[in-house]
């Protein structure tokens, strides 16, 4: 099935094609509507009607349509690179931000698909890591962290970086025990990475502090209960999970 998109092979094919025949169906029309030729002088306009348009303008228009393609796989490719950390390969604070935003406003007015969650993930002593093994060893970290998140969330789920040691992990429609649930899975992966420096190796950990929502909400506030429930997780010892509804949705957490 050919591609008709701005970055498809089909749209090339197609301006190519089509704006050939236009330019050959206009003088063509012209000549059979208002000139009055003689036959033998008719064939010979015609003729030159079909041949000039396919010996310029299909080259033109193809290479025309070829750069088109060319700019908007670039124009793609920039926007991926845009909204990428370029550390951790997950969304950079700004796309995160902006894709949750969008989505919360989204469903704002559509009270079936209004919940989802949103968990902060948080390096516990991570300050001191870089101190032991240095800041490269600590970037591995932050790669490791960032490939258990990605590894555990479904398509549809939004995974960022917004801090240093900080990540965003926003699940759109999960319930609340599915929430639990993938942090928790999140925690206990982080805690059973593999992760080595300098030929020892130390344990990795973090803490995730999450915010449910099943009515309307905009991202700060979802952020500000989120990043409360992180700061209890680290009161209580760090390496936990700790999840609350936003005030005004459903009932406790089971
Ligand atoms: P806590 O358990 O309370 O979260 O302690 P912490 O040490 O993780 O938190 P703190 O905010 O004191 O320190 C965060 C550290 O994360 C300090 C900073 O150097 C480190 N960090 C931030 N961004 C990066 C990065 O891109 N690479 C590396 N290697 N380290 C980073
Ligand atoms: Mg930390
Ligand atoms: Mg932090």
């Amino acid at each position: 099935m050919l591609d008709f998109s701005a970055r498809g092979w089909g749209r090339v094919i197609l301006i190519t094609v089509c704006g050939t025949l236009l330019c050959i169906a206009v003088p063509v029309a012209v000549d059979l509507l208002f000139m009055d030729f003689a036959p033998a002088d008719l064939a010979k306009s015609l003729r030159n009607d079909v041949l000039l348009p396919l010996l310029l303008a299909t080259p033109l228009l193809s290479a025309f349509s070829y750069k088109m393609r060319q700019l908007a796989i670039a124009q793609a490719e920039l926007q991926v690179v845009a909204s990428t950390d370029s550390l951790t390969a997950v969304l950079n604070r700004g796309a995160f931000t902006m894709l949750v935003d969008a989505y919360l406003n989204a469903v704002r007015d559509q009270e079936v698909n209004r919940s989802g969650a949103l968990l902060i993930v948080d390096a516990d002593h991570f300050k001191s890591i870089n101190d032991r093994f240095g800041h490269e060893s600590g970037d591995e970290a932050l790669k490791i962290i960032a490939g258990s998140i990605r590894g555990l969330v479904r398509n549809a789920d939004l995974v960022g970086r917004i801090g240093g040691e900080e990540f965003g992990v926003f699940l759109p429609g999960s319930s609340p025990s599915d929430a639990a649930a993938v942090a928790e899975r999140i925690r206990v992966t982080v805690s059973s990475a593999a992760f080595s420096a300098d030929g020892k190796s130390s344990p990795l950990s973090v803490s995730v502090g999450g915010a449910v929502f099943a009515r309307s909400v905009d991202y700060a506030e979802l952020y500000r209960v989120a990043d409360r429930q992180l700061y209890q997780a680290k009161q209580s010892g760090r390496n936990r999970v700790s999840l609350t509804h936003m005030p005004g949705s459903a009932a406790a957490l089971h």
